[in-house]
């Protein structure tokens, strides 16, 4: 598990030196070098995902 506070460590394109943005927390990676299939891009997708299926669900139900 991350510690809150911890630095992110991706190796950065632009300079090639570890980031040193502040991870998020719960996962390992800075905001801004959060993947897609991150803890927090997973988390996302998945409330997405729950989203649209309530829409679809109150959809059906009004017929
Ligand atoms: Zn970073």
């Amino acid at each position: 598990m991350a510690v809150a506070g911890q630095k992110c460590g991706a190796r950065t394109k632009t300079t090639g030196r570890p980031c040193e943005g502040t991870v998020v927390k719960g996962t390992s990676r800075c905001r801004k070098h959060q993947g897609e299939w991150s803890a927090l891009g997973v988390l996302d997708r998945r409330e997405r995902e729950l989203k649209e299926a309530k829409r679809k669900q109150a959809k059906s139900r009004k017929k």
